[in-house]
């Protein structure tokens, strides 16, 4: 499972990230499920579903929502109908900046076979104007979950921004980044008690797209309900922790 996984859309996003070869390697890499979270966006996400179309790998259409705080969370949704629906809402809250490729890097749009149908001229790496709360409730009213993205990173994390997740924090998940020692991964444990803890590669170019940097879950089948609920811990469906032990 990597629920983290950017394709050229991204301005940071390496030109190898396109639709198929996002699907082979994660399928060359033993991944059952990837979710396609694109900064701000869901608009590539519809392109690698097509390119898995015929193959084993489940593909999850999703954003990583950059909030007024400059807060990173993860909205995944059970249709790309719904996760086009939270964009076109995200977006009212958009500040119009125009992208600079020369600066940001491009921002391209593509199909399943990489052929390019355009670019975003918006900046799409910036803080909307929609608190962390509110694009939590947005998600949920469009049946999507939230995973607060790398929380252990110094920037752009809840934890840097507002300090410590409360307990009871309305999202399905967290995320701690791939490169965490399992040291530091058992302290960030304790202090996220009571919270699903996802490991995500947050991949921007192919090589880090590995099934080392995902994570586990115990499922009857591979599909959004079943990852939700492990995120839930329901009905036995759950996450194993991702360093072992
Ligand atoms: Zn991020
Ligand atoms: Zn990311």
């Amino acid at each position: 499972m990597d629920l983290h996984i950017h394709t050229v859309l991204s301005p940071c996003g390496g030109l190898d990230m396109g639709a198929p070869d996002i699907v082979s390697q994660a399928l060359a890499t033993g991944i059952d499920c990837i979710a396609i979270t694109d900064h701000n966006s869901c608009g590539n996400a519809g392109a690698v579903m097509e390119a898995a179309d015929n193959t084993p790998l489940v593909v999850l259409p999703g954003l990583e929502v950059q909030t007024q705080e400059d807060i990173h969370v993860l909205t995944i949704f059970p249709l790309l109908e719904r996760a086009r629906e939270f964009e076109a809402w995200l977006r009212q809250g958009f500040l119009a900046i125009p992208n600079e490729p020369d600066i940001f890097g491009e921002q391209i749009y593509l199909d399943r076979n990489n052929d390019i149908l355009g670019e975003e001229p918006l900046l799409l790496v910036h803080g909307v104007q929609y608190p962390i709360d509110d694009v939590v409730a947005e998600t949920h009213r469009r049946g999507g979950f939230a995973v607060l993205a790398h929380v252990d990173r110094p920037s752009f994390s809840y934890v840097a921004v507002l300090g410590e997740v409360p307990k009871h924090y309305p999202v399905e998940g967290v995320e701690l980044s791939k490169n965490l020692s399992p040291k530091a991964a058992e302290e960030w444990r304790s202090r996220l008690e009571g919270h699903s803890l996802v490991r995500s590669s947050d991949s921007h170019s192919l090589d880090t797209l590995i099934k080392e940097h995902g994570s586990l879950m115990v499922l009857k089948e591979v599909s959004f309900e079943e990852v939700l609920m492990a995120l839930q811990n329901r009905q036995g469906r759950r996450v194993l922790w991702p360093w072992g032990g």
